[in-house]
């Protein structure tokens, strides 16, 4: 049997449902291993920078690595 390979397009949206939530972590290297300090899950950009910024401030750690989640929906694309 011959198999058919179809192309077709998919689009991604933001699902309206969905919570969007950012995080941070303090990837400060602290002798052997990461600081490691971490934010909880924030509902803005902007807090997780005030986060970041009060943590900077307190310890004058300055790498962070964000965490930024959302849903999507996926669906094929209208043609
Ligand atoms: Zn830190």
């Amino acid at each position: 049997m011959r198999s058919v390979l179809r192309y077709v397009d998919y689009v991604a949206r933001p699902d309206p449902d969905g919570e969007q939530t950012w995080q941070a972590e303090c990837v400060t290297d602290v002798g052997d291993k990461d600081c490691g300090v971490k934010c909880p899950e924030l509902g803005g950009e902007q807090a997780v920078v005030d986060w970041m910024a009060e943590h900077t401030k307190e310890t004058g750690h300055e790498r962070f690595k964000r965490i930024y989640e959302d849903y999507a929906l996926v669906k094929k694309a209208e043609k």
